[in-house]
């Protein structure tokens, strides 16, 4: 898939979203060492890295799960740092998680279940989870188990359930990981429509290619650190990342 006209332009010198300096061991083996990192708004920024880098562990602690022994998190120039999960998610942190993490109800339940959490009025309520129905391709399945929807679905759903606390900084964890070719294709679509609402996103991926599809640029982790960033193009010429992650098959 290829990027089409990009309507937003962001401001580079206004940082939404800053990370400096986060390091983190479990049970005395570091597993990230002082990860900066920023993004802007309606900016879309790729965190490439293998399994076992610390993809997933950098999210939870931005959202709040886990606690970095050091470092700092900043949202539209305030400090997060210290604030508990449910507080950073009031201040527009957004997460898709990587495991399939949705209610044991409806496709409708599950959405009106967290509209009711975050939006005051019935009316308010139920024309949201009907916009998000219908954004996210979701109409014809409303009333669906949400135990029998497909990868693809599933992913849908939850795009749409991060949305109704309106956020400003989206954190989707490989959101197209085991899905076929045309599903990826299918959650990318979804995935630009989300940054068109002007939110900033870092996406996970250990696919090269599908990240590549999307990003305006990317962080590669390797070795505890970020070892390349920049826009795919300067990333694939970095030594480092060719070295330590894509091999050469994507350099020509
Ligand atoms: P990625 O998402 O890039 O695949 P993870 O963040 O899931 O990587 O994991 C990074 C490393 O941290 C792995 O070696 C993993 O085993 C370890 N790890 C993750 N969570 C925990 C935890 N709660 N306790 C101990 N080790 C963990
Ligand atoms: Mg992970």
């Amino acid at each position: 898939m290829k990027k089409g006209f990009r309507i937003i332009k962001f401001k580079k010198n206004k940082p939404i979203f800053q990370i400096r300096d986060i390091s983190k061991s479990f049970d005395g083996r570091p597993i990230l060492k002082k990860i900066s990192m920023e993004m802007n708004a309606g900016e879309i920024v790729g965190l490439l890295g293998p399994n076992g880098s610390g993809k997933s562990t950098l999210y939870s602690i931005i959202i709040g799960e886990h606690q970095a022994e050091s470092g700092k998190i900043y949202i539209n120039n305030k400090d997060v740092s210290e604030k508990p999960i449910h507080e950073r998610a009031k201040m527009g942190i957004g997460y898709l998680s990587q495991q399939r993490s949705v209610f044991g109800m409806s496709v409708y339940d599950n959405l009106l279940g967290v509209c009711q959490l975050s939006i005051k009025g019935v009316q308010n309520q139920i024309a949201m989870v009907e916009k998000l129905l219908d954004e996210f391709n979701l109409q014809h399945l409303r009333k669906i188990h949400s135990t029998v929807l497909s990868g693809g679905e599933v992913k849908r759903l939850m795009m749409a359930r991060i949305l109704v606390n309106k956020p400003s900084v989206i954190l989707l964890d490989e959101p197209m990981s085991a899905l076929d070719p045309i599903v990826i294709q299918d959650i990318q679509k979804y995935i630009l429509k989300i940054q068109s609402y002007g939110c900033a996103i870092l996406v996970t991926d250990h696919q090269v290619q599908n990240l590549f599809d999307i990003v305006d640029r990317a962080y590669v982790l390797g070795e505890q650190s970020i070892i390349a960033q920049g826009t795919p193009k300067e990333i694939l010429k970095s030594s480092k990342a060719i070295e330590l992650y894509f091999g050469t098959k994507y350099n020509n």
